[in-house]
């Protein structure tokens, strides 16, 4: 992408209405622009960080076995008055009235209309274990929108249903998703950490929220230190061995972590003092069993091997993409603006031409802007007639990984720069090793 040719509206100064950093810089990358209270348009490079980190979320959705749909957005009242959640959902949802005065609503998740569509298809428990997930917009109607996308009210949620025949077999399908999640933030660059939650009424322990820890995050959490350091399962596990995940749950459960719902002050003091954590956390997934709480009352059953029809055993697991695109930059920042991991980055490289219109450094550019697009690299081509001091500003701003900074002096030597956005290291070196260091 040539940036003369992009839309980048990067403001100068700090917007006064942002109160934590990764809001102030989005609005400052350009990434997305408020429409409504909690309701953002995402501008080019926000909606290419956006689908990066879906396609990471799908990758490791589709990896565990989770099959995609898409469900939509507006849904029937009358669905939601099966499950009785109509009323008691309150003021976070959005009702709306159709033309024939039919009551419809946006949705804020999915449980009922998941079990609606197993209840139309899903006859057997030869037909499961199932496991169906979209990434779609949900809009809550939240009291206090703020920061940004971090908490809005439209917002994009990853929303996994497992569907199983018994407890057993949907506990298998919730240590899956369990494995799934701790890849996913791994891939992101994330140090997520599964913390016992609320089950609320459906008791058991089966509810983890995945936090990461920030200053600015809204709830309290309470860990074991341990936890930062601990490694993810490689791309090698084996979703379909049962054992091999119950290891991996065992392991990420077996150290104390608790949301301040289920905060156990004996417990966390048994920790060894230096490694208390007691911290700020950003609930980034959340995945839950509920049992037959949808199945029961929408019948939806299946006959077992016995051919006995009972109610299938569920669980919801939710990862807010868009909220990850502020979590991710509350995690990793500086002074300057965004460091981008380089797997999300809305461009893996930033090339600098620090002198447009000199035939040198302009016929070096368009070959290593060439040479990067055949070997598929996303670059984006400064090509403006920019200062280098606002260039470097820029590149910096919006967090490109790499940076290959191209001037008339280097090139009469045949060298170019490349600068490390992660830790601003810069080194002076030919073209091709360059562009060897990137790929
Ligand atoms: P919170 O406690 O922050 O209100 P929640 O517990 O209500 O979140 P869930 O119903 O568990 O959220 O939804 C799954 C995921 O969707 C959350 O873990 C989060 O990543 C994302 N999410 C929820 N609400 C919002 C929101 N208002 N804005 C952005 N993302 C959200
Ligand atoms: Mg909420
Ligand atoms: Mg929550
Ligand atoms: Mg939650």
């Amino acid at each position: 992408m040539r940036l003369s040719r992009y839309f980048l509206p990067i403001l100068r100064e700090v917007p006064k209405e942002a109160e934590i950093v990764s809001h102030r810089l989005m609005l400052r990358a350009g990434m997305i622009r408020q429409e409504s209270a909690g309701i953002y348009a995402w501008l080019p490079l926000g909606k290419r960080v956006l689908d990066k980190i879906c396609n990471v979320v799908r990758e490791e959705q589709n990896r565990s076995g989770a099959i995609e749909i898409l469900m939509p957005t507006i849904q029937s009242a009358d669905l939601w008055r099966e499950s009785g959640r109509y009323d008691d959902y309150g003021k976070e949802m959005l009702r709306i009235k159709d033309r024939h005065e039919r009551d419809m609503l946006f949705g804020p998740t999915n449980e009922e209309m998941l079990t609606e569509i197993v209840r139309a298809y899903v006859k057997s428990y030869k037909d499961l274990p199932l496991n169906l997930y979209h990434i779609q917009w949900k809009f809550r109607d939240e009291v206090r929108p703020r920061f940004g996308v971090m908490r809005s009210r439209e917002f994009l949620m990853k929303d996994a249903y497992s569907v199983d025949l018994d407890f057993e077999s949907a506990v298998v399908a919730y240590n899956r998703m369990f494995v799934a999640y701790l890849r996913t933030f791994e891939r992101l660059g994330l140090k997520a950490i599964p913390m016992v939650a609320d089950t609320g009424p459906i008791g058991g322990n089966h509810s983890h929220e995945f936090i990461i820890l920030a200053s600015t995050g809204e709830s309290q959490v309470f860990c074991h230190s341990d936890y930062l350091g601990m490694d993810t399962p490689g791309s090698d596990v084996d979703f379909q061995d049962p054992a091999a995940l119950q290891t991996i749950v065992n392991r990420w459960t077996s150290l104390y972590a608790a949301t301040e719902e289920k905060h156990d002050e004996a417990a966390f003091e048994a920790i060894p003092e230096g490694q208390r954590l007691s911290a700020r956390g950003i609930e980034v997934g959340h995945i839950f069993y509920f049992g037959t709480k949808y199945s029961e009352p929408m019948n939806a059953t299946v006959a077992g091997p016995d051919g006995v029809e009972r109610p299938v055993h569920m669980g919801s697991y939710g990862i807010g993409p868009s909220r990850l695109a502020a979590a991710i930059i509350e995690a990793s920042h500086d002074e300057n603006g965004i460091i981008w991991p380089e797997a999300i980055a809305p461009f893996r490289v930033g090339l600098l031409n620090l002198k447009v219109g000199d035939a040198a450094t302009d016929a070096a550019c368009e070959a290593i802007y060439a040479e990067l697009a055949s070997r598929n690299i996303d670059v984006l081509y400064d090509d403006t007639d920019e200062r280098p001091g606002s260039k470097f500003a820029t590149a910096d701003l919006i967090g490109l990984p790499w940076q290959i900074i191209v001037g008339p002096k280097g090139l009469a030597n045949g060298m170019v720069e490349l600068k490390r956005r992660a830790d601003g290291t810069r080194e002076t070196l030919p073209v091709a090793a360059a562009l060897a260091r990137i790929t």
